[in-house]
């Protein structure tokens, strides 16, 4: 039986480990921690092998199903579930509905289910076609169906509360198929979170959501350009105290390290890895430091000046398939952009002087911006390598903090402005 371990919690900053989880209980998630982000079940850009050339690779993987859902029927006769059909079926598979690295259009759910996007266009996908596709993919968690479609500014009041009463509407139609299920013996449902911006129907949200017998809670509605900051953070507080302490939190698209940080304070446990992939795609490299081990200085040199709060530079889309220009615009100040003729084409420095990863111990800066410049996809492959690899020790880095008390520090290096 799943078992939430608490080592310590710091001025509400969870840090602890989640055992015996999965659907054959043998699993550990550490936390505050990040899934594996993927499409269409695989890493971006990389195959199982490249992948185990990273270390730390989080346990838990996040599946979506924008790119998975219209395939489901092959997985269904496939008959071994979607980690055996991806290759993936070493790593604890989440499946989430959306996609945290796309903006999900607004306006397109209905009442009795909601729409995700797929490469073949929209997906109507009502209660029973979501736990068709549950069944056929047999996830270790799944979150539940929900209305998370109250991020843009003029949502009105009414619409707010329908995206609560739906998704609970969803979760008791959810369970009871469930509960029922052969297929899904073991696996585990999160209950969604909604309820925008406003408190009130947050905490209607989260004292409904706890009285089913969910196992964790998923954090829904909170992105970057949905809500202020200060907003943000005061809603998690409160919804968040309302939450049994034992079960985990997850939240979605919300994965910037400034972002992630305060969130961790606020008692969030998961996050998804979105943002190293966006970097990723805009043709930066990972470089704001997280350990005094790492050369902050060369950080410094290279980061991207920025805007300080998150609000302006996002509010432009943060669809994925922009234009090259749409993406650069997008860059923020924990990364250096390695498209810069100027800074780059000679450079042959590392991306990361001191970094460990495969890409940093066996190319240069130079060679990076040549693979760019001529539209090659080994840039992708190296530059995935190298975001993966950072982001994935600064959740270790995290950790490590809480656990000696020096999370204000890190907090510190993390968002200190360049000069
Ligand atoms: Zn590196």
């Amino acid at each position: 039986m799943m078992k939430v371990l608490l080592s310590n919690v710091v001025n509400g900053c969870r840090v602890g480990s989640i055992t015996e989880v999965g659907r054959h209980g043998n699993k550990v998630l550490e936390f505050p921690g990040c899934l594996l982000y993927t499409r269409c079940g695989s890493a971006p850009h990389l195959t199982y092998d490249v992948l185990q050339k990273l270390d730390t690779v989080p346990e838990g993987v996040q599946i979506t199903l924008p790119t998975l859902a219209e395939q489901h029927h092959v997985v269904k006769d496939f008959q071994q579930g979607i980690g055996k059909f991806t290759g993936m079926e070493d790593f604890f598979l989440y499946c989430s509905v959306q996609d945290p690295a796309v903006r999900e259009a607004t306006g397109y759910n209905f009442n009795k289910g909601v729409s995700v996007w797929g490469p073949g266009g929209r997906i109507k996908l009502e209660v029973a076609d979501f736990m068709a596709i549950q069944k056929a993919f047999r996830p270790d968690w799944y979150q539940c169906l929900c209305d998370g479609d109250t991020a843009s500014a003029d949502t009105s009041t009414k619409r707010v509360r329908k995206s609560v009463d739906r998704t609970l509407n969803f979760l008791d139609q959810c369970l009871e198929i469930h509960q029922k299920s052969q297929e899904l013996k073991g696996s585990e449902i999160l209950g969604v979170i909604e309820g925008g911006d406003l408190l009130e129907e947050r905490l209607r949200s989260a004292r409904e959501t706890c009285k089913r017998p969910v196992a964790g809670f998923v954090l829904d509605g909170f992105q970057s350009f949905a809500m202020e900051r200060e907003t943000r953070k005061n809603l998690l507080k409160a919804v968040l105290e309302v939450l049994p302490e034992d079960k985990p939190r997850i939240i979605h698209a919300v994965s910037r390290p400034d972002e992630v940080l305060e969130a961790v304070e606020c008692g969030v446990d998961f996050f998804d890895s979105s943002f190293p992939y966006q970097v990723t795609e805009r043709g930066c490299a990972l470089v704001f430091p997280f350990s005094k081990r790492s050369h902050s200085d060369v950080c410094d040199e290279t980061m991207i000046q920025g805007p300080d709060d998150s609000s302006q530079e996002t509010t432009e889309n943060q669809h994925c398939r922009g234009s090259i220009e749409d993406k650069r615009s997008q860059r923020t100040k924990f990364e250096m952009d390695l498209n810069d003729k100027e800074k780059y084409a000679c450079d042959f420095r590392p991306v990361l002087p001191g970094c460990s990863c495969y890409c940093c111990q066996n190319h240069s800066r130079a060679y990076i911006h040549h693979l760019l410049q001529t539209g090659e996809l080994l840039a992708r492959v190296l530059l995935m390598m190298h975001n993966f690899h950072h982001y994935f020790g600064f959740f270790a880095a995290i950790r490590e903090s809480l656990h000696q008390g020096t999370f204000q520090e890190l907090k510190t290096m993390v968002t200190q402005r360049t000069k």
